[in-house]
Order: C-alpha cells, then sequence, then structure tokens
C-alpha cells in the first residue's frame, strides 16, 4: 500500500459513496484504495496469447471493487476517480517502461492510450484511458520520472463494440484498425512509448495497438511497453525476480 496516494484522496471527503464499495461520504475507501494499490504490479498474461501483445503489465485485479471504479469512471463519468486510476497505472507503467529503457532518471516516457471509438467518446462524454493516462503521467513528473501523453493512435476504421464479441472476433474485428496519426513520430521522438489502458481483456485491442506503432517505428524495432490498471485474476503472471520482463522485438 503506498501512502501517498491514500492519503491524498482518502482525506477527500465529498458527498459521495465510495464507488467501489458504497461505504457512506467517501470518494473512495481505504480498502478499495488498496484494492487499487499496485502492489505488486505483476504481469497479465491472457490466454491465449494474441501475436504481437508486448508484456502487459497490471496494477490490480479486474474484479469486484476495482471492476466497480473502473466501471463508475468510464460508463457513469465519475471523473474524480481519475487521479486514483491514474496513481494506480503509474505504478503499472513503471513496471512496463524499466525492461524497455524507461530507467528512473534516463529518457521521457511517452504514454500512449488506447483510443476509443468516436462514438464511445461521444456516448461517454469523455475518453477514459486518454484521462486515466493524463493523471498518470502527472503523477510520474511528481514523482521526478520525465512522462507525457502522446495520443498518436487513431482508430481508421469503424470497429463493433467489443464487449460479447470472443477472443477470435475480436482479434478480426481490430485487425489493422489502429494507425499512427500523421505526426505522431514526432510526438513520441526520443521518448520510450508505453501504451496504456484502463483494463486488458483478451490482449487483442494492446496487441492491434503495439502492430500499429511498430509499423510506424514509433519504438525503434523494440516492441512497447504496455501497462493496465486491472487485470483478470487469471491472467496474473508473477514478474521475474530480475525486475523485468526482457525487450521484446517488434514482430
Ligand atoms: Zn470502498
Amino acid at each position: 500500500m503506498q501512502g501517498w496516494w491514500w492519503r491524498e484522496v482518502a482525506g477527500l471527503v465529498l458527498p459521495v459513496d465510495c464507488a467501489g464499495c458504497g461505504a457512506a461520504r467517501v470518494l473512495l475507501c481505504a480498502a478499495c484504495l488498496a484494492a487499487l494499490g499496485g502492489d505488486p504490479v505483476f504481469l497479465a498474461r491472457p490466454s491465449p496469447r494474441p501475436r504481437g501483445l508486448p508484456a502487459v503489465h497490471a496494477a490490480a485485479v479486474y474484479d469486484g471493487p476495482v471492476r466497480q471504479v473502473l466501471l463508475a469512471h468510464k460508463e457513469r463519468g465519475a471523473l474524480p476517480l481519475a487521479g486514483a486510476l491514474g496513481a494506480a497505472l503509474a505504478g503499472a507503467v513503471r513496471a512496463a517502461a524499466a525492461p524497455v529503457g524507461g530507467e528512473p532518471g534516463g529518457r521521457e516516457l511517452a504514454l500512449v492510450p488506447v483510443p476509443s471509438a468516436r462514438r464511445q467518446v461521444r456516448a461517454r462524454g469523455h475518453d477514459p484511458a486518454r484521462r486515466i493516462a493524463l493523471a498518470a503521467a502527472a503523477r510520474l513528473r511528481r514523482s521526478g520520472v520525465p512522462a507525457r501523453v502522446a495520443p498518436v493512435l487513431r482508430l481508421r476504421r469503424a470497429v463493433a463494440d467489443q464487449a460479447g464479441l470472443g477472443a477470435r472476433q475480436r482479434r478480426e474485428n481490430l485487425a489493422g484498425a489502429l494507425e499512427v496519426r500523421r505526426g505522431g513520430a514526432r510526438l513520441t521522438a526520443g521518448a520510450v512509448v508505453v501504451l496504456v489502458d484502463d483494463l486488458v481483456t483478451t490482449g487483442a485491442t494492446l496487441a492491434e495497438a503495439a502492430r500499429a506503432v511498430c509499423v510506424a517505428g514509433l519504438a525503434q524495432g523494440a516492441a512497447p511497453g504496455a501497462a493496465v490498471v486491472a487485470a483478470r485474476s487469471d491472467f496474473r503472471g508473477r514478474i521475474q525476480s530480475s525486475g523485468a520482463t526482457d525487450r521484446q522485438s517488434c514482430e
């Protein structure tokens, strides 16, 4: 449990109930913050593993209160939760960046959010992954890690809603769907690229995002890092005791 953001958020008493468990009059109670705490960050290993999926680091298990908090932020516009979600993501980003060259005090980190479909952004009134990425980058900078958000990915065609699709259908739905915007290489030049999202389900979206980043040469031939707030409990894999996974190449 990391005290710094516990104090920051738990001390903030608002006329709402805990988004995770419904405890009265607190944005997030201590127990739900702990569940989001990223302690320890773990490797998320979807099975089957989509081709080209980089190592995905997750801060929390997508279950119980964490699931409620993510849904409240994403679907119900509980925007003050972005701070706590961003803090959780920041921990996963640090773990994801280490093996791809993002040592503390080293190169700047470019957090590349996985984009939502335009109609989803319209319906929700915001882009959840981008909002959490902004909070995570701010958190990283405050702790002395140079980081910025580089929203360089865009959907090049309409895709069906992924919910309700199986792993194979998701891959087909998303194949070739993402691309790097014009000028994207400039936005990430010299930085360590880390893909970020709120959660990983089948891994199809992050694999497609990694493909697009690799095709555009944003990570100089190396696969980007990937970090998410939450992953399913059965995806939980241990990070090697060396503290890092091997650097992967673009496939
Ligand atoms: Zn709670």
